[in-house]
């Protein structure tokens, strides 16, 4: 079982990716690994966890300040909601998994 958000790795000389390099990956199907130069793949497959944990948040948090917040108005709850969503694109490069590409040896 694997937990998220994570630091990605190389998957095969674990060479770990800052943040930075993460985003540009994000739009790439395959990449190489600077270190190793072994080709690998960006996969997406996690990104369905990034979804799950995303509406559970978004409906905690809603549940959460409909509850307790007495005076809640409309601005509040979209503001909130936009903060989260800020958070969640900022979270997003570190959902992407690097898995070995099949064609390499
Ligand atoms: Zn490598």
């Amino acid at each position: 079982m694997k937990f998220f958000p994570k630091q990605s790795k190389c998957p095969y000389c674990s060479t770990i990716y800052r943040y930075g390099d993460l985003r540009k990956m994000m739009y790439k199907r395959t990449d190489e690994c600077y270190h190793c130069k072994r080709k690998f793949k960006v996969s997406r497959k996690s990104l369905l966890i990034f979804a799950a944990e995303m509406i559970l948040i978004y409906t905690a948090v809603n549940i959460f300040m409909i509850l307790l917040i007495k005076s809640l108005t409309f601005i509040m709850l979209f503001s909130v909601n936009m903060i989260i969503t800020i958070a969640a694109l900022l979270i997003l490069p570190m959902y992407y998994c690097l898995v070995k590409s099949d064609k390499s040896k």
